[in-house]
């Protein structure tokens, strides 16, 4: 009974996780005003790195957007972490994050895109939190650079005097541009 009782309270914890997730995938392609044809969400026991979102085009022009999460990783998150999580997978489909050639630049773009949906503040802890979990080269690294950048798009606090002045229009959007 104790069992049953257990596995009851499991199912309903995993249903609640669910259906967060799913809602706030639905908000934020919303808030980005994405649209996929298709689009669902896989919560699994393993997901490489955690998180992942896969991205198909058909011939006939239909897109289907995957996204994966990891149960035990986001069981183990606050709902701001999760959000800011999910924020990142999906700015990934932004238009402007498709089709960039190396990895830390698609990484960024989506970083920059997420700072639209969730505080930069929750990136940045959610960051320097990864950069202290995953501690091992080459990912540290690539959160170390992913950290610099949301810390740079963060306005400046006004009392702090910068050490490095700022060239004027140095967006992370001038800098997508670039990419
Ligand atoms: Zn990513």
């Amino acid at each position: 009974m104790l069992h049953l009782a257990l596995l009851t309270m499991t199912l309903a914890a995993s249903q609640t996780l669910e259906r967060e997730v799913n809602r706030t995938v639905d908000e934020f392609l919303f808030q980005l005003l994405l649209t996929p044809t298709h689009h669902a969400v896989i919560i699994s026991d393993y997901v490489p790195e955690g998180a992942a979102v896969l991205h198909v085009v058909n011939t006939a022009g239909e897109d289907t957007a995957l996204f994966m999460f990891e149960r035990g990783l986001f069981l183990e998150l606050t709902r701001r972490e999760r959000r800011v999580l999910i924020g990142h997978e999906v700015g990934h489909l932004a238009p402007q994050c498709q089709h960039l050639w190396d990895r830390i630049s698609r990484e960024l773009c989506a970083d920059a895109v997420s700072l639209k949906l969730v505080p930069a503040e929750d990136v940045s802890a959610m960051l320097s939190k990864s950069i202290r979990m995953f501690p091992y080269y080459p990912a540290r690294q690539e959160f170390v650079i992913r950290f610099a950048m949301v810390q740079g798009a963060r306005p400046v606090n006004r009392e702090v005097k910068p050490t490095v002045v700022r060239s004027a229009g140095s967006s992370p959007d001038d800098w997508m541009d670039c990419a």
